[in-house]
């Protein structure tokens, strides 16, 4: 799978990386950004996608199917 964010979506609420750390961080303007995201699972990323209020995680596979939201 892979994951994008879409900055202007995000509001900084910060579940992302409560659910998956190694992955998202809010950063000093409340914003995500994307560290590793190859070093959790794929249902951690859903997992983390499926916590964004703002639907500002999109999950694709690995054709760039869009899987979420
Ligand atoms: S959960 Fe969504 S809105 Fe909150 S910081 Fe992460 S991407 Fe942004």
């Amino acid at each position: 799978m892979k994951v994008k964010v879409d900055r202007d979506l995000c509001t900084g609420v910060g579940n992302c990386g409560a659910v998956a750390p190694t992955v998202f961080k809010v950063d000093k303007h409340n914003q995500v950004v994307l560290l590793d995201p190859g070093s959790v699972d794929d249902k951690t990323l859903m997992d983390a996608a499926e916590a964004c209020p703002e639907n500002a995680i999109i999950i694709e596979d690995d054709d760039g199917n869009q899987l979420y939201p």
